[in-house]
């Protein structure tokens, strides 16, 4: 195998375990977010129960209030009710019967209000129910999503530590101004360092290379930048990793 392809080979095998290296980092980064989503949503479902608690709370309060005066009232009609029957004289007894009905008409108000505080009542009760539901399956969930999360973190942090490891062998093997080469472009671009051109187009950033510099991959003989996203590029038909044929790379690579 010629030295180019060499390199080619070592900088792919060293972008595999990068890029198993990214989607741990991605893992890392996602799985918390997909907790913190939950929390969002559980918040938001606790807020809606805390304000139906509230106004069940003041709809207590309300009832007991009104059933304190319906009572009172009550009392009142049946003390005057009691007088009533000991007046004799009729100009009093009519002013008493004025004054008992003014407190019946204030009673029968009291029972209505009464009435629709019961209804308003039975309408927060259901609304709670229905919250109540929600809440503790996003509750239920949160927990159990949080201990498969520790999980989720913990493996990803094992195989990453695996994969720095493999990185270190893989580096290793690559000679240093390459890898140095290689090392710059992973700080400053985003992922992946070395893409394959197919067809004239770089899978990087998918755009034509110009076909002067198409001509000089294909010779196969210095490790080139792609002109547009500067990662490094290699010709597919040089190395391809399914049909692994180092023999057919080297023909390729070869032929001019
Ligand atoms: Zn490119």
């Amino acid at each position: 195998m010629s030295l180019y392809l060499e390199q080619i080979r070592q900088l792919v095998s060293l972008q595999r375990v990068d890029d198993a290296i990214h989607d741990v980092e991605m893992e890392l980064e996602q799985a918390p977010k997909e907790l913190e989503a939950l929390k969002t949503r559980f918040a938001a479902v606790d807020a809606q129960r805390e304000r139906v608690l509230e106004k069940l709370a003041h709809l207590k309060e309300q009832e007991k209030r009104i059933n304190g005066e319906i009572d009172d009232d009550s009392s009142r009609i049946r003390k005057s009710r009691n007088k009533m029957m000991q007046v004799s004289n009729s100009r009093e007894y009519q002013a008493m019967a004025r004054e008992m009905d003014n407190m019946e008409r204030v009673n029968r108000s009291r029972e209505e209000e009464r009435a629709a505080l019961l209804e308003e009542k039975m309408r927060q009760d259901a609304a709670l129910r229905e919250v109540d539901a929600s809440w503790a399956d996003l509750k239920a969930e949160m927990e159990s999503k949080q201990i498969s999360l520790d999980a989720r973190l913990e493996a990803a942090r094992q195989k990453r530590a695996e994969l720095e490891e493999m990185r270190k062998a893989a580096g290793a093997e690559v000679p240093r101004p390459v890898l140095d080469r290689y090392e710059f472009i992973r700080r400053r671009l985003p992922h992946p360092v070395i893409v394959s051109v197919t067809a004239g187009v770089c899978s990087g950033c998918q755009i034509s290379i110009p076909p002067q510099t198409f001509i000089e991959l294909q010779s196969g003989h210095k490790i080139i930048n792609c002109p547009n996203c500067q990662r490094l590029i290699y010709w597919v038909e040089h190395f391809k990793e399914d049909n692994a044929d180092p023999e057919a790379a080297e023909q390729a690579a070869t032929e001019e």
